[in-house]
């Protein structure tokens, strides 16, 4: 694996075109490649049981590094510590060389929300992407809406969600947001309903349900018949 780029730029542009068009590549690789991610997974699984992987994987992981010494060369008596380690440099060389990052999605140009996307412009890089899914048992990054940095939720939120950290759900940030916002929503509800807005147009402006904004009308002494309007 540690030689990049020489041998790994000619994939996808082959000039060799074929009768009917199309570009091909060699299986050759491919097999290589799957039996590499097989190997992979094996030595993933094995260390996560806290076994020394079969040195037959660690063989084909490097069967294309060009060493002079076949793998693995280390000293395996440093134990799973060290292997992995290892591990985790391979399947990050995986990532550099598919060139998996994420990057910035527009849906369309009307919404508002952008999206990240993984870029995997092939197949490759695809397989990259899984095989590190594959390993960390926590899938996705989310954004905490009370602290704003980065955490690995128990299962992914929906999108337009809003979530929290471990750290903010301890302090009770989420349920002091949520607080805030109900106090904020019945605030403007109230202005509103004093500049004589309907509560069906109350509730589409502040985000609440009608049903909701209704019963505050009724508290707040407005009739039945204005509220229903
Ligand atoms: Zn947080």
């Amino acid at each position: 694996m540690g030689s990049t780029v020489s041998w790994c730029a000619p994939r996808g542009l082959y000039t060799d075109k074929r009768p009917d068009g199309l570009f091909w590549e060699p299986l050759d690789d491919w097999r290589h490649w799957s039996r590499a991610a097989r190997s992979i997974l094996n030595i993933i699984g094995e260390l996560r049981e806290g076994r020394l992987p079969k040195a037959l994987d660690w063989q084909r992981v490097y069967s294309r590094s060009g060493s002079t010494h076949p793998a693995p060369w280390w000293r395996r008596d440093d134990g799973v510590d060290f292997e992995r380690v290892k591990i985790a440099d391979v399947v990050n060389e995986w990532l550099i060389l598919g060139d998996v990052r994420p990057v910035l999605h527009w849906e369309d140009w009307q919404s508002k929300p952008s999206q990240v996307k993984m870029h995997q412009p092939g197949l490759y890089p695809a397989i990259a992407y899984q095989l590190t899914l594959s390993v960390s048992t926590r899938r996705v990054v989310a954004i905490c809406s009370g602290c704003g940095f980065g955490y690995f939720p128990a299962k992914a939120p929906s999108p337009g969600q809003r979530k929290f950290c471990d750290d903010c759900r301890d302090r009770g940030v989420d349920k002091d947001l949520a607080m805030m916002e109900f106090r904020k929503r019945k605030r403007d509800a109230s202005a509103l309903f004093r500049q004589g807005v309907p509560s069906s147009k109350i509730a589409k402006k502040v985000g609440s349900r009608e049903s909701t904004v209704r019963r505050w009308v009724q508290a707040w002494g407005g009739s039945l018949r204005f509220a229903k309007s």
